[in-house]
Formats: structure tokens, sequence, C-alpha cells
């Protein structure tokens, strides 16, 4: 399977002219190209192939004035801006077939998109230093902040300046077997929760990391000085970057929170079981609630591959199961409960439940999976009592639970 690593680039200011250089030429043979194809289906003429396109549109304009600055950048980046134009081709009329979701048709790229991109494939000859730099033809070695490490050695890089001004490669790594974790017993449920990002069927309650909570609180604060500067002021503009950067700032602690968690999730147990999060109707009353919202189909995602790659099983329960209804110890379901009760005491056997833990009990029960319902259960002496259950519930059972 293929995966992406992404790592920061520091390019120096030499560097950042050749990239942007780079980006300009990719994006003008882009446009170019899709200006023909456009003219050809406008006067009714046959669709231009990518190899006359590639000899008009880079070869033989290399050698136009107009178009001289082009022979300035790796001719591989502009093969491959067309080749992008080509996928969106592709994309945009396999929509139209119904062989994918609809998408638009490809538009004209602007220097003001919020990214910039160009790609480098083995024909490029980029390679990585033995200082550990990555040499890119036609704009030299850049500095990389390796944050972890490859896998393999990669055939395709993908330099992109996002909207906060940084730099980024983008590695694409084949990954064969070979990799598969040593086999482990555990089984384990996830209830992608409202108050905590995770609840485990072990009894374990995952809260955002405090890297995280300080980004967000960060990206909060430089929203307000945004919002109290004069429209059309300097100090407007610098405010606004601040937030891109705050940004881009809480998207990479989120991404870096959700790899430590998966990795460890997925090396800790044979199975995963989560609620799919596209079941209808869940996404805009249950979750929509929740600030955790957008991270979890990222985090869920996540967790998919790495099952993949490393030989676990992820299961997405299809339906919506009443979690919150059945007691995860002996399965009498007892309707639902007001979302504050956030422990009650099973009608039918006693056991003390934690509403999420129980949640996610019934999550992996729900998926097959072989999981005990003792994390779900608290000690029976922290239960506040229930005013509505309140003289009609049993006596609890002791628990040895946690
Ligand atoms: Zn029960």
């Amino acid at each position: 399977m293929q995966l992406r690593y992404s790592f920061r680039l520091y390019p120096n200011a030499g560097q950042r002219i050749a990239l942007a250089r780079a980006f300009g030429c990719a994006r003008v043979v882009y446009n170019d190209a899709l200006r023909a194809r456009e003219t050809a289906r406008a006067e009714g003429l046959p669709f231009p192939k990518t190899g006359d396109l590639s000899k008009t549109l880079i070869t033989e304009a290399k050698t136009t004035p107009e178009r001289a600055w082009l022979t300035e950048v790796s001719a591989v980046v502009l093969q491959q801006s067309l080749r992008d134009l080509d996928t969106a081709y592709r994309n945009f009329f396999d929509g139209l077939k119904g062989k994918r979701p609809r998408m638009g048709a490809p538009r004209y790229k602007s220097r003001k998109d919020t990214r910039q991109a160009v790609r480098f494939t083995a024909n490029a000859r980029w390679s990585i230093t033995p200082g550990r730099k990555l040499r890119l033809p036609k704009i030299g070695d850049v500095r990389v902040k390796w944050s972890r490490t490859l896998p393999s050695t990669p055939s395709t890089v993908t330099v992109v300046k996002d909207s906060a001004g940084r730099y980024f490669a983008s590695f694409v790594v084949e990954t064969g077997p070979g990799e598969l974790l040593p086999q482990t017993t555990p089984e384990l449920g996830i209830d992608l929760g409202l108050g905590h990002f995770a609840v485990l069927s072990d009894g374990r309650k995952i809260d955002s990391p405090r890297f995280l909570r300080r980004a967000e609180k960060h990206l909060k604060k430089t929203q307000h000085a945004l919002a109290r500067k004069e429209k059309g002021s300097k100090n407007r503009d610098k405010a606004r970057v601040r937030v891109a950067r705050a940004h881009a700032r809480v998207a990479d602690a989120r991404r870096e929170f959700h790899h430590q968690l998966s990795t460890k999730l997925i090396r800790e147990n044979q199975a995963i079981a989560v609620e799919d999060l596209s079941v209808k109707g869940l996404a805009r009353t249950r979750l929509a609630k929740s600030v955790h919202d957008a991270g979890w189909s990222a985090f869920v995602a996540m967790l998919e591959y790495k099952a993949a790659r490393y030989g676990r099983t992820l299961i997405r329960i299809g339906r919506f199961e009443p979690t919150s209804q059945v007691c995860s110890a002996c399965g009498a379901k007892d309707g639902p409960k007001p979302l504050h009760i956030r422990v009650w005491i099973c009608g039918a056997c006693g056991a003390v439940l934690d509403r999420d833990i129980n949640a996610a009990v019934n999550i992996a029960k729900a998926a097959g999976l072989a999981v005990t319902a003792r994390g779900a259960q608290v000690r029976p002496v922290s239960v506040p009592a229930q005013r509505s259950e309140a003289g009609t519930h049993p006596t609890p059972q002791p628990s040895t639970a946690r």
C-alpha cells in the first residue's frame, strides 16, 4: 500500500525564490493546457492528448521568448503539472458517468491559491543527501525536519507551500508486507465521546493532550485580536497571517495527537471497533455538538490504514446502536437516558455503569469482539445517587473493576 509522509522544509531565501518560480511555471503550464483543451472543446475539435500538449506547451514553448523561463525549472515538474490536469479531467468525467462523486470541471490555478505544489518523480533525480537534506533539481539542498523515519526510499516527493507560508515535503512510500506486528489478544471498542476525545472499552478515557489544547487556546486569542483590528488596516493583514499560522499549528498538533493515539491503540490491540461516523443522522445530532467533531474522521482513517498496514482489524459499526440504552454487562435495555446522567445502575443485573465506557463496550460487542463489561463498571461507592432512580434500584453488586 502507499503511504504519505510529510516533513517540514526550511528553504533559504534563494531556495524560496527558486520554489516560487517552480510553483509559477507549473501553474502556467497547467493553465496553458487547460486553455488549449477548453479552446478545442469550444471549437468542436478533438480533445488534445497529453503527449501533444507536452510537446507544444513545454518543449516548443521553451524556445519562444514568452515562455523561455520555463527552462529555469525541472522539466519533470512541468510534466507532472500536465498529469495533474489529466487527473482533474478524469475525476470530472468519472463523476459525470457516476463512477465517483460528482466534481467540478478543472479550474484555472491562481497565484493567490492557498496551496501551491510541485511534484518531483524519480525521473527528476531528486535525492536525500548524506547530510540529510532534500536535493531538488534547480532548487538546491533544502533543510528538512525529519520528524519520523521513512520506512523505505520514496520515489516521489511533492513540495507544498501552505496558506501560512510554510513549506512541506510530502513523500509517497510504497510499503510492502513484512511489517506486520506480532499477534496480540486484546480487543477494543472506542466511543468517540462528547466530554472526552475517546473512551475505551477497557475503561480508559482519553482527552486531547495539553499541546493541542494550548494551540487551540492560542488560535482563539489570535482570532479575538483579528476581530478587534480595523478593516483594511495593515495591522489587520498582520493579524490575519497570525490567525492562519495559528490554524496551521492547531491542525499539526491535532494530526500529531491522532498519530500518537492511533499508533498506540493499533499496537496494543488485535481488533478495534468504532462507530461508523457516516451513519445517517448521527453526524447531525450527537457529533455536531462536539468540539472533537472535525478530528474524528481523520483519526478513524488513521486507525484504518494502520490496521491494514500492521495486520490488525478495524471494524466500523455500520448501523446506529443505542449504545447508552443497553447494559453492557447483562444486555438489558432500559431506554434512553438524558445526557447529564453519566453513571447509572442497571435495573436488571445491578451493575454500576459508566455511560461512556458502557457505550464503548457495547460498540465492541456489536462488532463481535471479545471484551468484558468489567471496564464499564465503576465502584459503587463513587456513584452519586440518581434522583430519578432513588429508591428503585437494587443493591449494587460489588465490582472487581478498577
Ligand atoms: Zn445489566
